[in-house]
């Protein structure tokens, strides 16, 4: 089968290669890939940013597919059936956390597109137990970003609490999810873009922010969150500065830069800062009910398979607006 992988590390962009179609273990299904996202977490694992990855990898964890094979222990799917594929690929059951209900933690887990191939492949495998049926109203494309973007957005906007007024930093496939839903649940989304990004601020707008704005300049009034998508640790005293007594700041990627040292005042009545990390498969669960219901409208571009390096680069320069989606 074709794949595009990252074949050494820090290697600042995919390769095409040929894989033998892989064999599903007992409790693992063989999945054609009819569609997968590109998430910025690819990105910090193609540009070597992220220490874990096992190389070579297939990256992406955003999978639409259909399922050809089915492991003997499979119970939950059948062949033909529509399975989304997330980042959380295996988590362990038995530890501390899993036995928590917070498996996103587990020590031991591992994660599909970083240490098990992922998505920009023709076919992949994937462990039944952490695949879930689609809502029928998204086609493949338009259900893919679903998967991290939607899902991990969605973990991050129910860590940031349930005050009215939500700022969003960096306005790109999650943020732009997560608006819709903030919208649906009577909220104000205030959306940050990078200066002089017009674009950007047009799409914020379009898919329901109240206002949208330079990161560098204050909002009309202030926040009672804020969730940072972007990965520029200077965002988060520049986010804390903007909330309210008791406001939240939620740093939703993976990797971020440095955060710069700030004055103790930013911090003061009570505001937090914390990050987000991962997914539990009761969040999937939750949003992908969520999305059938409000229903969400995912803004996506598709490129081929064998682009997936200007779908990277056009992440990287931010000159998308909304997903892009890799269609083998
Ligand atoms: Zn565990
Ligand atoms: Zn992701």
């Amino acid at each position: 089968m074709r794949a595009m992988a990252v074949t050494r590390t820090g290697a600042h962009d995919v390769e095409p290669v040929e894989l033998d179609l892989p064999a599903p273990g007992p409790s693992e299904i063989l999945v054609r890939v009819l569609a997968c996202g590109v998430c910025r977490t690819d990105l910090h694992v193609v540009d070597g940013e992220l220490t874990n990855a096992t190389i070579p990898i297939v990256p992406g964890h955003e999978i639409v597919g259909r399922v050809e094979r089915c492991g003997d222990r499979v119970t939950t799917f059948v062949p033909g059936a529509r399975v989304g594929i997330p980042w959380l690929g295996w988590s362990c059951g038995d530890c501390e956390f899993c036995l928590a209900g917070r498996e996103n933690l587990c020590r031991r887990a591992r994660y599909t597109g970083y240490q098990i191939n992922g998505g920009y492949a023709e076919y992949t495998v994937a462990d039944a137990r952490f695949c879930f049926p689609l809502p029928d109203g998204y086609d493949d494309g338009h259900a893919a970003p679903l998967l991290c973007a939607g899902l991990i957005g969605y973990r991050a906007y129910r860590m940031a609490g349930s005050g009215t007024r939500l700022g969003l930093y960096g306005f790109g496939a999650a943020a732009h999810v997560i608006t819709q839903v903030a919208v649906h649940q009577g909220r104000e989304v205030y959306a940050f873009v990078s200066p002089g990004d017009d674009q950007a601020m047009r799409f914020a707008k379009d898919v329901g922010a109240t206002w949208a704005g330079p990161s560098n300049e204050p909002p009309p009034v202030p926040l009672d969150s804020a969730i940072i998508f972007a990965p520029v640790g200077r965002l988060v005293p520049e986010a804390l500065s903007r909330t309210t007594p008791g406001g939240i700041v939620v740093c939703a990627g993976i990797h971020m830069s440095d955060i710069p040292s700030f004055p103790y005042r930013l911090l003061w009545e009570e505001r937090v800062v914390r990050s987000v990390a991962n997914l539990t498969r009761k969040d999937a669960e939750e949003f992908l009910a969520l999305a059938a219901d409000v229903p969400l409208r995912t803004h996506i571009q598709v490129y081929p398979l064998a682009d997936a390096n200007r779908a990277l680069d056009d992440l990287r320069a931010g000159r998308l607006s909304g997903a892009a989606v890799l269609v083998p």
